[in-house]
This record gives structure tokens, sequence and C-alpha cells, in this order.
């Protein structure tokens, strides 16, 4: 069986030797010397100022939204995971949403500044595939009308925009550490930011909202554990091999799945890419199906990832036509895309698929 995505794990001994000093500290959970290092590493890694580790990447997009003190209309993607948009909607918030551009299959920065009203407070996005938004528009945007912009980075991790981490743009920028990215903590996510006070504020809301016995605002739990980052600091230094092996396996696709002259997002001049996902847009949603269930019968297992468009969400109630992230959502499949995947299946993939 083949599925999207598969979690890598470390070598067991590399995992226990984290366990020893586990144990040996005894200490478990609440900024512990593990979470401590891996924030640390991370930080240099990305080249950002603050970045505080979480214990999932939701989690992280509802204190970014909190931190800032978003309370009204927010614009966002409606072509993403539907994490987005349901963190706008815990908080209270009103997804406004804005269609992507059909290159990226991010947020199309031109359609912004039309949907901008006396409510709107910020800009949500989603660096969707790894793809970097338009963030040097978007961010002229929201000066001129004084909006906070916040970055869904979850598939942002080894992205590079104009020489710079892509997950250092933005007032706030999220990630997701989930087992299924290319990076991951087991569970676990980010919120990173250049801001000092923000990042003091994120801090105190991810903790109860407490510091010892002084009580400031109300929190809630995002805290993550030792395990966890031990996780992610046997992981770390292998990012690059990651990134190595799927850009191996992304050009194999591309070769063996040419002849179709299938329809693919790409990136913005100036990016050096992570080559997290691959997805496919097919003609029509029937052709999807088809080719889906083909290669379900040899147990492959692609994802429709994104489906369906989050402003067609049965909960979304004013959720305003979107076409071409409609059309994509019921057009676009990523195939498996994981560090172990072998050369040998790429090659079978595409010859299910250009047969079907
Ligand atoms: C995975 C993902 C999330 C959620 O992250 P979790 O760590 O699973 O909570 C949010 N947004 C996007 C775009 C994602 O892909």
């Amino acid at each position: 069986m083949i599925n999207v995505a598969k979690t890598y794990l470390p070598p067991l001994d590399e995992y226990i030797e984290y366990l020893k000093k586990i144990w040996a500290a005894n200490w478990v959970t609440n900024h512990g010397p593990l979470v401590i290092e891996l924030e640390e590493k991370l930080k240099e890694y990305f080249g950002v100022k603050h970045l505080i580790f979480t214990s999932n990447g939701t989690i992280a997009i509802q204190i970014a939204i909190k931190a800032l003190g978003l309370k009204k209309d927010i614009i966002t993607t409606p072509f993403s995971y539907v994490a987005t948009t349901t963190s706008i909607l815990w908080e209270n918030c009103k997804p406004v949403f804005v269609d992507i551009d059909p290159q990226t299959c991010c947020i199309d920065h031109t359609l912004i500044e039309a949907k901008i009203t006396a409510e709107t407070e910020a800009i949500l996005a989603t660096h969707v595939y790894g793809i970097p938004c338009a963030v040097e528009e978007i961010e002229k945007v929201a000066k001129k009308h004084n909006l906070k912009v916040v970055y869904d980075a979850a598939h942002a991790f080894g992205t590079l925009y104009k020489g710079k981490s892509l997950i250092s743009y933005g007032d706030i920028s999220t990630v997701s550490f989930h087992a299924t990215k290319l990076f991951h903590t087991i569970e676990g996510g980010a919120i990173i930011t250049n801001d000092d006070k923000l990042a003091e504020k994120i801090k105190l809301y991810m903790s109860f909202g407490h510091l010892g016995d002084d009580h400031f605002s109300i929190g809630i739990n995002g805290k993550n554990s030792e395990f966890h980052a031990a996780m992610g600091l046997c992981l770390l230094g292998r990012v690059p091999s990651f990134i190595e092996r799927r850009k191996e396996l992304f050009n194999g696709y591309d070769k063996g799945l040419k002849q179709l002259e299938l329809l693919r997002p790409s990136n913005p001049v100036g990016t050096v890419y992570n080559y997290s996902y691959y997805p496919v847009v097919f003609k029509d949603e029937e052709t999807l199906l088809k080719i889906k269930a083909a290669l379900e019968k040899h147990s492959i297992f692609p994802r429709r990832y994104f489906y369906p468009s989050l402003n067609k969400l049965p909960y979304i109630n004013n959720g305003n036509t979107c076409s071409v992230s409609e059309s994509y959502a019921k057009r676009v499949m990523c195939l498996p895309m994981f560090y172990e995947l072998a050369n040998d299946d790429v090659i079978r993939i595409c010859e299910i698929i250009t047969t079907a």
C-alpha cells in the first residue's frame, strides 16, 4: 500500500538517546531543555527572531488570531486545508474568501483590495503546497489598509523566497509539524514572528495566560512536550536530504507524466522550492475520479488536496463564489510524495495514470 504521505521515523537508537536525556532530567513538558533546544535550532534554520513550539499547527493559527486581537473580518483563501478556515471561525471571526491565482494556487492578491471593508482586520493566506503567496504585494495592500498579515505556512518548511525563509514573512507565520508533513514532531507546530511584544503575548496565551502566580489574561494550553521535541531534533539535520529526495521524485513524476500535459501549479520567480507536494490538475472531476479509482485498484492512495473549496463548506453561510478555487478543488489531486518512496513506484504510478 502506498499512501500520499508516509511518516519518516529515524533510527530507533537515535530517538532512544533523547529518551535517556528525558529520563535523566525527569522533565517531560512545560518548556523543557529539548523544547528549548529545538526552538533555538529552528530559529537558526529559518533565520527568525522568535519561534514558539506548539502542540499542533491548528492551535498555532488560533493563538496567532488571538494574539493579534482580531475580532471581525479576515480575508482568506478558499484553497487550503480546512484548519485555515475553521481557526478563523473558532476565534469568532468571519472568513471573507478571495479567489486564488490559477498559477500559484495561493490567494490572488489583485482581488484582495475589492474585498476590504471597514470590518476587515487581517489577511490570512496559505503558502499552498509550499508555493509562496505574493508576499510583497500582500504586504503593500495590508500596509495601505492597516491590516495584519498571517501566513498559514504549514507547507512552507524549507522553501526560500528571495533568499529568505518563506516562514519569515508576515506579522506572524504558523507551521505544522504533523507526522504527514516534510518535517515533523509527530504532532506539533510553531508560531513565528519577529515582533518582541507579540512573541511575549503568544507565550503567555499558549500557557494559560499566567507566569507563575501572576495572571494576566485568558489563555489556552498550546505547549508541546520533550518527546515531541526529541523527534524534531532527530529529524532537523535530515531536512536537506528530505528535500533533495523529493526533488528527484518530483522530476520523476514530471518525466513520467509529460505526455499528458497536465496543468500544474508553479512557483513565482525567486523561489527555492521544498518539493513538499506533487499536485496535478486534471481536465475535469470525472477524469480525476477515474484515475483515483485506477490507482486505488493498485493500493495507491492519492489525496484530494484540497477539496472542497473552503467557501463551499456546509457550515459557511455566505461563502461567496470563488470560481478558480472551486474549479481546481474538483480537479486537483496530490500524488504520493515522501522520502522513502521508490523511483520504481513513481514510474508505476505514472504508468497507471497515463494508461487509465
Ligand atoms: C496540516 C495543516 C494544518 C494543520 O496542522 P495540524 O498540525 O495538523 O494541526 C493547517 N493548515 C494547513 C494548510 C495544513 O496543511
